[in-house]
């Protein structure tokens, strides 16, 4: 393993990395679930711990410059004390690195309000496979000089260049914030209320789902809530009042409970959402973890579906995640002697997400585990066109190789 603590470092390591012929592996902090930091060929590891440094801070310009390895959760602290916000949130948020968020284009609850880290890059300084450093984007909100190609690398999972500095847009830090969770007695009521306050020109900062397989697995309480919304308001403190209370008056009528909270009352709620991942372990030793996105009107109908398959095959499926902008995060469990069959329900229902208009990922990419899919969601034409990127950037295929691509020929 590698630990630059310059660009001029990771640019001779690239170079000798071509010189030799030897693969390298960007990482950040290791917590993406596609297995894409992994050097599953062997090479070398570019860790990005000791590139940690928050660079510049610029309330009048809303930038923020970091090195790849900051923490998400140390820019956002940095950021707050000068009254500033940088929203892009992964559950990971404590642990994940910027670079490698913006590797893979991380997402999070408030996407729903705010985008993802797409929306928040606006420039890189990047090293090529090869050694060369490169400037792209501009330090400005705007800018449309020529082709995109920041934007280009953003989501790129390591595969065509290194990032070694991040100028990323920041915003405000809202004043206000308020979280609002309601229980249903059904996954479909649930899914139904949201509907139902997102359709009456409220815009919360997040509204996420937990179906029942995961509210058991945190071990929620009453049994009888088989479906559970949680919504984050936020902005000036009059708006939050009104905004929470016309959705609570929405949800009202359809819901067991109801419940506003704020401070560490409502951090504790959003703790309860980012505890799902590991709590889920209790349901089985292995798991299939999948980032699917549809259309939101479409969610109800892809979740019944879902779980009829599941059941069919007799394998737990948990559903959970941002439900708001479509996007659920499908954990199916299993034990290894049921694998086989374990992997035919993942089939059938990533290939139900696409009859139904849906992405197979929505924030957490391809790396190796959703390799083999990309050619039932993207065309022969376009994956070719993605082939020869690849081969623009990195003419030896060294950088991270294996990754997002399945192998030629399959
Ligand atoms: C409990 C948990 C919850 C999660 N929740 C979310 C969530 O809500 N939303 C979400 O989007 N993801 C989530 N993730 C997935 C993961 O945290 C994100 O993908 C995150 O962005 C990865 O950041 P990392 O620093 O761990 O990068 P790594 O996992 O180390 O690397 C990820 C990718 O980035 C590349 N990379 C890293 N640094 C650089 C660099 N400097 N230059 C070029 N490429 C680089 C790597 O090669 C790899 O392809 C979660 C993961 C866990 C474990």
């Amino acid at each position: 393993m590698a630990l630059p603590e310059t660009t001029e470092e990771v640019s001779r390591i690239l170079a000798l990395a071509y010189e030799e012929e030897f693969p390298v592996i960007p990482r950040g902090a290791g917590t993406a679930t596609t297995g894409a930091p992994l050097a599953a060929e062997g090479g070398l590891v570019l860790s990005f711990t000791r590139m940690n440094r928050i660079l510049e801070i610029h309330p009048q310009d809303l930038v923020a410059v970091v090195e790849p390895g900051v923490v998400n959760a140390h820019l956002k602290e940095a950021l707050a004390q000068r009254g500033l916000f940088y929203p892009p949130d992964p559950a990971s948020f404590r642990f994940s690195t910027v670079g490698g968020n913006v590797a893979t284009c991380a997402g999070g609850p408030r996407g729903l309000k705010y985008g993802v880290t797409r929306d928040y890059v606006l420039a890189l300084e990047v090293v090529l496979p090869g050694g060369r450093v490169l400037s792209l984007g501009t330090r400005t909100l705007k800018g449309v000089m020529g082709y995109d190609l920041t934007r280009l690398l953003v989501g790129s999972e390591g595969t065509l260049a290194v990032f070694t500095r991040i100028t990323l847009k920041v915003l405000p830090l809202p004043p206000a914030r308020a979280t609002l969770a309601a229980g249903f007695s059904s996954e479909a009521a649930a899914l139904e209320a949201m509907q139902e306050v997102l359709s009456a020109g409220l815009l919360p900062a997040a509204a996420e789902f937990m179906d029942q397989v995961t509210l058991r697995a945190v071990e929620f309480e009453p049994e009888e809530i088989r479906g559970l919304l949680l919504f984050e308001f936020d902005g000036a403190e009059t708006a939050v009042k009104e905004e929470i209370g016309r959705a609570a008056d929405l949800l009202r009528p359809r819901a067991l409970f109801l419940r506003e909270a704020r401070g560490p009352q409502a951090e504790g709620l959003w703790e309860l959402r980012r505890s799902i991942s590991p709590a889920l372990k209790k349901l089985g030793s292995r798991r299939f973890a999948d980032d699917v996105v549809l259309p939101r009107s479409r969610l109800a109908t892809f979740l019944q579906q879902a779980r009829q398959l599941s059941r069919t095959h007799g394998l737990p499926l948990a559903a959970f995640g941002h439900a708001g902008d479509g996007n659920l995060h499908l954990n199916l469990l299993f034990d290894p002697p049921q694998e086989p069959r374990a992997r035919e329900l993942r089939r059938e229902i990533l290939e139900l997400v696409l009859e139904l208009s849906g992405t197979l990922s929505g924030e957490h990419g391809v790396g190796l585990t959703k390799r083999a899919f990309l050619p039932a969601e993207i065309t022969p034409e376009a994956l070719e066109l993605m082939r020869q990127l690849k081969r623009i950037f990195d003419p030896k295929g060294l950088l991270n190789p294996g990754k997002i691509f399945p192998p030629e020929g399959v």
